[in-house]
C-alpha cells in the first residue's frame, strides 16, 4: 500500500483482515502501530512481525490515519475509544476498502472494480459476478465482506477485475470509493443498531452508487426507488433493476426471463429457467444486478447466460444438497431470522420444513402468509415450543428436538408425499447457538445427516 509510504498509521482490530491490512501497509513503507482489545490477537500480530502498542499510550500528533477493522463501532452504540482518540487528534478514520480504493486509483485506475451492497443478497451477487467473469476469461478477484479481505487480494493491476462485497460499515469508512459499477440491491431496516436511523443507513449506501461510473439500483423498495430518481436528476449513468415491475427503462424479471427495456424496446437478455442455484424472485434481483455489472465491463450475453447456468450457488443459502426420487434436500442454514427464511419458503410449493434454534424477536409470525406451502414442520432447539404455538392448527408439526431426528422424519414423510415433488428444507429462522457454534456448523450437520440417508444422490461437490 504505497499511498501511505513514510506515514504513521494507527490500526485497531487485529483479526484476519486487520493483520492483512497491517502487512500491506508495512510493505508499502508505512509505520504501523497496531492494537486490539483482545490480548491474544495482539500477541498473534506480534508473532507475525507487526509492531503493537496500546493506542491509548501513543503520541497521536504524528498519526495520519486510524485504520479500523470491520466490526469496530464507529458510531453505534457509541464510538470505540480508538475512534475518539483519532477524532481528538484529527486523524482520518478509514477502513481496508478505502486503502484498496487508493491503491487502485494510484496503480490501475482502469482496472474494473464492482462494489456490491444492499441489505440482502450481497454475497450471492458478489459470488455470481465473480463466477460469470471467471467463466468468461477474466482474472476476477473476489473479496471484501465475503471470503478474503480486500488487502489479501492480488494487488490492483490493469489486467484484473475486482468484485468487492461492501457492508455499510465499509462504505462509511471508504470516503474515496469510486467503483466502475456500484450495485445497491435493496434496502430494508436492518443493522440499525449499528447505523442509527434508516435515513443514515440509506445515505451511506447512496454514496456508494453516487460515486460509481455506473450506478445499478434495485427499485423494488421505496428507498432504492428514491435514490434512483435522485441519481437520474444528476445525469448519472444509471441502470434500474426490478424483480417484479416491467420497467420502461432498465433491467427486469418476468417470470424466469431477464429482460432489458431501452428506448421503448424490450429484449430478453437471459433466462433463469431450470437454474436451481438461482431459484426464486430474490435471485432474479441478484442476477439482474450481476448482468448489468458484467455488461458494463464488456461481457457478452452468451457468456453471461453460460455463467448463470453454471453458477454453483453459495453454501448454506438455499444450497441444493441431494435428491432422493422426487424429494430435494435444501440447506438454508444462513436464514437466521424470519425475513431471511422467507425467500426459501417462497421458492418451493411443497415443503417439509425444519426450523428452530434460538428464536429472534417476533419468531415465525411474519411467515404466516407462507404457511400454506408447508406440508409439515419439524421443530428443533429452544424455539420449538414457541414455534409450535404459532403454527397451531394451521400447519401440522412435530417437535423433533434434534436435527438428525428432524431429517429422518422429514425425509420419510416427503417420500410418501401424495403430491410428488417435495422439498426437505432446513431454513431455521433462528440463530444456531443453542445447539451449534454457528450457522455453518449447523448447515454442515444437516448435510451430513442428509447424505447418510439410504439411496441418496448428492448434488454437486
Ligand atoms: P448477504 O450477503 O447480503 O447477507 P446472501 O447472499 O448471503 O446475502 O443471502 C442471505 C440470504 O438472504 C439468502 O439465503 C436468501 O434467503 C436471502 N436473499 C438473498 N438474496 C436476496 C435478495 N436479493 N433479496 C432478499 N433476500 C435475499
Amino acid at each position: 500500500a504505497r499511498s501511505f509510504n513514510g506515514k504513521t498509521v494507527a490500526l485497531f482490530g487485529l483479526g484476519g483482515s486487520g493483520i492483512a491490512t497491517a502487512t500491506a501497509l508495512v510493505a508499502g513503507g508505512a509505520r504501523v502501530i497496531a492494537w486490539d482489545d483482545n490480548p491474544e490477537s495482539v500477541a498473534r500480530a506480534g508473532r507475525e512481525g507487526i509492531a503493537t502498542q496500546n493506542l491509548r499510550e501513543i503520541d497521536w500528533s504524528g498519526v495520519a490515519s486510524l485504520l479500523l477493522s470491520p466490526g469496530v463501532p464507529l458510531t453505534h452504540p457509541k464510538p470505540h475509544w480508538s475512534v475518539e482518540l483519532a477524532r481528538a487528534a484529527e486523524a482520518e478514520i478509514i477502513g481496508d476498502v478505502e486503502l484498496f480504493s487508493r491503491e487502485r486509483a494510484a496503480r490501475a485506475p482502469d482496472a474494473p472494480f464492482i462494489a456490491v451492497t444492499g441489505t440482502n443478497g450481497k454475497s450471492t451477487t458478489t459470488a455470481l459476478i465473480g463466477h460469470i467473469l471467471t467463466h468468461s476469461g477474466h482474472d476476477a478477484q473476489i473479496g471484501g465482506n465475503i471470503g478474503r479481505a480486500v488487502m489479501t487480494l492480488d494487488p490492483p493491476d490493469a489486467g484484473r477485475s475486482y468484485v468487492v462485497e461492501c457492508s455499510s460499515y465499509q462504505i462509511d469508512l471508504a470516503p474515496s470509493i469510486r467503483p466502475t459499477a456500484g450495485i445497491l440491491l435493496n434496502l430494508s431496516p436492518d443493522h440499525l443498531d449499528r447505523h442509527g436511523t434508516m435515513q443514515h443507513y440509506a445515505a451511506i449506501k447512496e454514496r456508494l452508487v453516487a460515486g460509481s461510473d455506473l450506478a445499478i439500483v434495485g427499485v423494488d423498495d421505496v428507498w432504492g426507488a428514491q435514490i434512483a430518481d435522485r441519481l437520474e436528476q444528476t445525469g448519472a449513468e444509471l441502470v434500474r433493476i426490478s424483480k417484479r415491475l416491467a420497467l420502461a427503462n432498465g433491467l427486469f424479471a418476468e417470470g424466469t426471463d431477464l429482460k432489458q427495456a431501452r428506448e421503448g424496446k424490450v429484449r430478453r437478455l437471459a433466462s433463469l429457467a431450470g437454474i436451481g442455484a438461482l431459484r426464486g424472485q430474490h435471485n432474479a434481483q441478484n442476477a439482474l444486478a450481476a448482468i448489468a455489472a458484467c455488461r458494463k465491463i464488456g461481457v457478452g450475453v452468451e457468456d453471461i447466460q453460460a455463467g448463470l447456468a453454471s453458477f454453483p450457488g453459495l453454501v448454506h443459502r438455499m444450497e441444493q444438497v441431494a435428491r432422493r426420487g422426487h424429494v430435494l434436500f435444501v440447506n438454508d442454514s444462513k436464514a437466521t431470522n424470519a425475513d431471511a427464511a422467507a425467500p426459501a419458503l417462497s421458492s418451493y410449493p411443497r415443503i417439509y420444513w425444519i426450523a428452530g434454534g434460538l428464536a429472534k424477536e417476533g419468531g415465525i409470525e411474519p411467515l404466516r402468509g407462507l404457511f400454506p406451502r408447508i406440508a409439515k414442520a419439524y421443530l428443533i432447539g429452544e424455539a420449538a415450543p414457541a414455534f409450535s404455538a404459532t403454527l397451531g392448527d394451521v400447519v401440522p408439526y412435530e417437535i423433533a428436538g434434534t436435527l438428525d431426528a428432524a431429517v429422518a422424519h422429514a425425509a420419510a414423510d416427503a417420500q410418501n408425499d401424495p403430491a410428488g415433488e417435495a422439498v426437505v428444507l432446513l431454513s431455521p429462522a433462528c440463530a444456531s447457538f443453542d445447539q451449534y457454534r454457528n450457522f455453518e456448523v449447523r448447515g454442515d450437520a444437516f448435510k451430513a445427516s442428509v447424505c447418510a440417508l439410504a439411496n441418496i444422490e448428492p448434488i454437486g461437490g
